[in-house]
């Protein structure tokens, strides 16, 4: 696994319960997002009705499930969790749905994975509240219309585009999660420092946040990890020092990038004169799967400015070149 990975990993479950923001007062950043959904949650709270259903989307590791676990506390309801891939037949989520009670939550991550016959389910119940569905097969099959008490979806998804535009249709708040800033993340850190009773220093934390990759679950992976560097190197006190040598040994440079990304650019560079290259010719040059690329590498890059897409494909940018310490090669 990378280390600046953004999709879960064991090592972050383990320490997820303790610093999973629980309350939206301790949810940093994403001011325009906790504000609208404060208000959209008040205003269902004074009617005495159910939320409407969110979409969030956003690259992974941004606090799409913390915000629904957020959500599901402010409303005074339960969440229920499941995700797009382990839904596999209609009664699965048939059986999720019928033991919902009024005003609960269900987030569902991964939810551009259903399959169609399964979200197609999905719609009368987020619309209508109703479920239908077929029992039995062959001529004794026959179908039932069962009511459902009002509930709100969650949907988290990598990218909007990835639903089908039914889906996206039926979600009346639908919020973008953005990559977190600097300041943001070195509050993220020192949270969790505290949290986890490690000492940590300002400029210890903000080293930690500038390489996290605007991430708060690779800024929680990283501090573990420098953690363990300061016990063993410094006195268990996570200065800038510290934080910065424990990383480069981590080889996580400066501006948050691994060998993976460095590799991405490097490859766009040499073998494709510095672009346009199309995603499927990235990927099988790097040996990486198209969807990570465009999900977990990329995004990344592309908001720091060391890639552009163009219809054409993704292009190296002089960024890129300087990061690399490269020279662009004149283009006619
Ligand atoms: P996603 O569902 O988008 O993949 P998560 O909600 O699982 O991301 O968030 C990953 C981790 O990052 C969480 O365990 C949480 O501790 C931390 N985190 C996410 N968003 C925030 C935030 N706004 N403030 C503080 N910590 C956060």
């Amino acid at each position: 696994d990378r280390i600046i990975g953004s999709q879960e990993q064991d090592d972050d479950l383990y320490a997820l319960p303790k610093i999973r923001p629980q309350f939206m007062q301790d949810y940093i950043g994403q001011t325009a997002v906790r504000e609208q959904l404060s208000m959209f949650i008040d205003a269902a709270k004074m009617r005495g009705e159910h939320l409407d259903h969110v979409l969030l989307y956003g690259p992974p590791g941004l606090g799409k499930t913390t915000l629904a676990n957020i959500v599901a506390q402010e409303m005074g309801a339960t969440l229920r969790q499941t995700s797009g891939p382990v839904l596999d037949k209609p009664g699965d989520l048939a059986a999720i749905l019928t033991r919902l009670e009024p005003h609960d939550v269900l987030f569902v991550d991964e939810i551009h994975r259903l399959s169609p016959v399964v979200e197609e389910i999905l719609y009368p119940a987020m619309e209508d509240f109703q479920l239908d569905i077929v029992i039995g097969d062959g001529p004794a099959a026959h179908s039932v219309k069962i009511d459902l008490p009002p509930f709100t979806l969650i949907g988290a998804t990598t990218r909007a585009g990835l639903l089908t535009s039914p889906l996206r249709d039926r979600f009346g708040i639908v919020q973008r999660l953005e990559f977190y800033n600097e300041a943001e993340l070195t509050q993220i850190v020192a949270r969790s420092a505290n949290i986890l009773g490690v000492a940590c220093e300002q400029l210890g934390a903000a080293e930690i946040a500038k390489r996290s990759r605007g991430t708060p679950r690779i800024a929680n992976r990283l501090l573990r990890r420098v953690r363990d560097f300061a016990q063993v190197e410094g006195q268990g006190v996570i200065t800038q020092m510290i934080a910065s040598a424990a990383l480069n040994l981590l080889e996580v440079d400066p501006m948050g990038l691994d060998k993976m990304d460095r590799r991405l650019l490097e490859k766009i560079i040499a073998n494709f004169d510095g672009g346009p290259v199309g995603i499927e010719s990235m990927a099988a040059t790097v040996g990486e799967e198209r969807g990570t690329i465009e999900d977990v590498i990329e995004p990344y890059l592309v908001q720091q400015g060391f890639m552009i897409r163009t219809p054409r494909g993704r292009v190296a940018t002089t960024k890129a070149y300087q990061h690399l310490n490269l020279v662009a090669t004149e283009k006619d």
